[in-house]
């Protein structure tokens, strides 16, 4: 069992002291990677020694290749310091309510938006544990739309016509752990699927009066129908675990992604919210439950690529300054309107410039993002 303070920092402080330089990020994953010394993954060879090179790589004894701690992880290949990722990994998962984007480019002094963005997006993408445990026992499973359809306003059009799915575990009436999932429509095959995917077989399903979970659930589970209609009671008393992980999902992503979210991505904040709602469950898993957790299942595997530059110090160097948020407004509507592509940053024109002279950072910069 892992042990705070010793295995993985207590708190942010102490986290950015231990890692403070690459190198020691470096020696960290290495350990998480080979914990009882180095193997190489193509030849097995126990044997092996670490280059003093910028990846601190190793150098297999048996067949010779070099072998980095990162390869093949959500780090593979990244030219953002290491520093800034355990960083953001923390903040990402420590925080109760997590963070978005912006306030990573913020604190991590990030020259482009999108570094942060692809960064926090390459997290979330190791965020379910392949093989992790369905729900059982009485599962409480009800769908929602994220938004309202009908109303304007910036995102919500877009969000309003996404159809998530929720399983919560009743658990002595308080709600246990949940799974949520992106669904095409509320047919008896699209809800049948994500019973499969999240639902343990045999568990007993309590749903509304909708038709086609009579058919989802056919003869794998025990089905426990309420019409709300017909009870008198409100859809919150007949499921109330469902509901309450509907409203804080929903609050969550209008709060602190503040609705920025193109539809193909919801996926991946669900992701992201359940992990931290359920922590516990990790803990259980043996894993802990800490925000360096992180890094351990991060190393599972990495389904996207992403290729940044770091851009040379300039001499004189131009810093957009941020306006008050009110004056964001118009900002944000660009980003809004672009939709389906990567967020971009906001146009220098819109913002104060400020220009400070004696700077000078290598600053990372995005230059594609690719799925593999
Ligand atoms: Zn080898």
């Amino acid at each position: 069992m892992a042990v705070a303070g010793e295995d993985y920092p207590r708190s942010f402080a102490e986290m950015r002291a231990w890692f403070d330089t690459d190198w020691k990020c470096r020696d960290y994953l290495d350990w998480l990677r080979w914990p009882d010394g180095f193997v190489c993954p193509s030849c097995g060879s126990g044997a092996g020694w670490r280059l003093t090179d910028r990846l601190a790589r190793w150098k297999c004894g048996g067949c010779g290749r070099k072998v980095s701690a990162t390869a093949g992880t959500v780090f593979d290949k990244t030219r953002t310091p290491l520093t800034v990722w355990f960083a953001a990994a923390w903040r990402l998962v420590g925080d109760k309510v997590g963070v978005s984007a912006t306030q990573i480019q913020r604190e991590m002094d990030l020259g482009s938006y999108q570094t942060a963005w692809a960064m926090l997006h390459r997290f979330r993408s190791v965020m379910v544990r392949p093989g992790r445990d369905r729900l059982r026992g009485d599962v409480e499973v009800d769908e929602s739309y994220l938004g309202a359809p009908q109303t304007g306003g910036f995102g919500r059009g877009a969000l309003g016509k996404v159809l998530v799915a929720g399983a919560v575990e009743r658990d002595d009436g308080r709600a246990g752990r949940a799974r949520l999932a992106v669904i095409p429509e509320t047919d008896v095959l699209s809800l049948r699927a994500f019973l499969i995917a999240n639902v343990e077989p045999g568990s007993r399903v309590i749903t509304d009066g909708l038709l086609s979970y009579r058919g989802a659930t056919g003869d794998l589970y025990t089905h426990d129908a309420t019409s709300v209609a017909s009870t008198g009671l409100t859809a919150h008393e007949v499921l109330p675990a469902v509901h309450l992980i509907f409203s804080l999902v929903k609050r969550w992503l209008m709060g602190t992604i503040q609705g920025s979210i193109s539809p193909e991505h919801v996926q991946a904040y669900l992701d992201e919210w359940v992990f931290r709602l359920t922590g516990a469950d990790h803990a259980a898993a043996g894993s802990c439950s800490t925000p360096c957790s992180v890094t351990p299942s991060a190393l599972n595997r990495s389904p996207i690529t992403i290729s940044v530059r770091l851009v040379a110090p300039a001499r004189r160097h131009v810093q957009y300054q941020e306006l008050e948020p009110h004056r964001q407004a118009s900002m944000s509507a660009i980003r809004f309107s672009r939709g389906a592509t990567l967020p971009k940053r906001p146009r220098p024109a819109t913002m104060r410039k400020r220009v400070l002279t004696g700077v000078s950072k290598w600053r990372p910069q995005l230059l594609k993002i690719r799925r593999i």
